[in-house]
């Protein structure tokens, strides 16, 4: 797949500063953003490039890499775009290229990821619980998401607005401090900043200085029709806010069906048991049975046997993933009659006498007993 330039992603020049890259990329996630295109791929596709563009121009260390090496510079850095899922953003892809290369020249900090970089927030995970009428025909509803969102007091730096940040006292600035341990001098994070080499003078009063607070928001989730147990359905930029300036995770929603009173699912088709009368089996006759969409009736042929499945065809669900949809397969049990009276089990009795000594009525019965003679024929010696 051939990638755009991601300056050209951002509409930029390649001078522009932190200030308009940051400028663009909010233009630029707001417009295309999926809550503001429901349904549309391509606008979907945008926010994904737009996202990736950002994250790697955002970073003083990708930027640079980006600008001599292209793409492959950055290869495995925009983690989590994929159709890959959980995990965050890649790891690997600039240290394992760069870091034999600079590492010896700055110590070992050269390819290391700094902690004022811009961060991809992490992917989150709903677990739905759906009705199977609902995941059949498609709804919409509502989930409740606990998350961090970006602070909007401070734009998330972290800062009241109106200060500023300072310098480390403890490491300077550099984010690294040297501890001496007997003969070893050993380069730490500094304890202070944690490496970030600044210090918030004074802290946003709405988010403490994390520039990110939590939130629970309320979102409206199309389920579309046809959804079954394990499909994700995914929210693009729904997930946890980025840190610094990084773009937000996504959301997955994770759809399991409940069980049905009546029917279980199997793909596109669904199952059901339809109890009837050993008359009924017997004479044949018309039953009601069950579909998603109303009562349908069912013919039975005379000398239906338990267990017999009819299949009722297109009244199953139509899949998520498109075609037609399944069938509706019942399932007949015969039910032996409870609670008779005398004379009941006495009209059942003159029934029995008049199939007298034969099996010829039992299809099954005979052939089973078929079987038994023969397998105690074969074990004579
Ligand atoms: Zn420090
Ligand atoms: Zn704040």
């Amino acid at each position: 797949m051939s990638k755009r330039d991601y300056y050209e992603v951002l509409g930029l020049e390649r001078g522009a500063d932190q200030k308009e890259v940051k400028k663009a990329y909010r233009r630029l996630a707001q417009k295309y953003h999926p809550d503001r295109n429901p349904g549309d791929e391509t606008a979907a596709e945008k926010f994904r490039e737009v996202s990736e563009a950002y994250e790697v121009l955002a970073d003083s260390e990708k930027r640079a890499a980006y600008d001599q090496f292209g793409h492959a510079g950055v290869e495995g850095q925009a983690g989590g775009f994929g159709a890959g899922g959980f995990g965050g953003a890649g790891a690997g892809g600039f240290s394992d290229i760069f870091g034999d290369v600079f590492g010896d020249i700055f110590g070992g900090g050269g390819a290391r990821r700094s902690p004022n970089a811009p961060q991809r927030g992490s992917d989150l995970r709903y677990n739905l619980e759906l009705d199977l009428e609902d995941a059949v025909t498609g709804t919409t509803v509502d989930i409740r998401v606990p998350r961090h969102v970006e602070c909007e007091r401070c734009d998330g730096n972290g800062a009241e607005p109106g200060s500023t940040k300072e310098t480390c006292p403890t490491c300077g600035g550099h984010g690294q401090v040297r501890m001496q341990q007997g003969f070893f001098a050993v380069q730490q994070t500094c304890p202070t900043c944690h490496g970030s080499g600044q210090m918030i003078k004074v802290p946003c009063h709405n988010c403490h200085g994390e520039g990110r607070v939590r939130e629970t928001r309320t979102l409206s989730v199309k389920i579309p029709a046809g959804v079954d147990t394990g499909d994700r359905i995914r929210l693009n930029g729904e997930g946890e806010a980025g840190l610094n300036g990084g773009p937000p995770g996504d959301l997955y929603v994770q759809v399991a069906i409940k069980p049905h009173p009546i029917f279980q699912r199997d793909g596109r088709n669904l199952q059901c048991e339809v109890p009837i009368n050993f008359v009924d089996a017997a004479l044949g006759g018309e039953l009601e049975v069950p579909t998603l969409d109303g009562r349908v009736k069912l013919k039975i042929p005379p000398e239906t046997q338990t267990g017999k499945l009819f299949r009722l065809r297109g009244k199953g669900v139509k899949p998520v993933r498109g075609g037609p949809p399944g069938d509706l397969l019942c399932k007949v049990v015969v039910e032996t009659p409870v609670k008779l009276n005398e004379h009941q089990k006495e009209l059942l009795r003159q029934f029995q006498d008049s199939l007298g000594e034969s099996n010829s009525h039992s299809p099954k019965k005979s052939s089973f007993f078929d079987g038994v003679r023969k397998f105690f024929e074969d074990m004579k010696p």
